[in-house]
């Protein structure tokens, strides 16, 4: 498997973890674009929002609870923050591994395109 981000949830590659459980790997992004920019990603290879389907959407409502933890534990609960999955060439998508930004810590802009 040559995706970057199953590597990160092995360990094969380094990152700064910020959460784990049995499902769900969160760290902090590699290039920060906001002063709080995390990526929340299943453990489970799926590329992008064009792979979820009924089998395997149970890991997406958990990846939001995971950020609603997140969120108050990083202190942008309150102040706000947003959450980003860019899927396909148009959205900028880098990484095919499913993944959440997580982002916050200052007002963030607000034209979404
Ligand atoms: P996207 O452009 O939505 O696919 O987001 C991919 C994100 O992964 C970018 O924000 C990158 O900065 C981030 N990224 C790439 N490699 C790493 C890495 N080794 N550790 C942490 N974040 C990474
Ligand atoms: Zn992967």
């Amino acid at each position: 498997m040559s995706c970057i981000f199953c590597k990160i949830i092995s360990g094969e590659i380094p990152s700064k973890k910020v959460y784990e459980d049995e499902s769900v790997y969160a760290f902090y992004d590699i290039q920060p674009m906001a002063p709080v920019h995390v990526l929340i990603v299943p453990k489970t290879h799926i590329a992008s929002v064009n792979e979820v389907t009924s089998e395997n959407s149970a890991v997406i409502a958990h990846i939001y609870e995971v950020a609603a933890q997140l969120a108050k534990e990083l202190g942008v609960a309150e102040s706000g923050y947003r959450i980003v999955s860019n899927c396909g060439a148009n959205a900028g998508q880098t990484v095919f591994h499913l993944h959440f930004h997580l982002l916050g810590g200052q007002p963030l802009k607000t034209d979404m395109c």
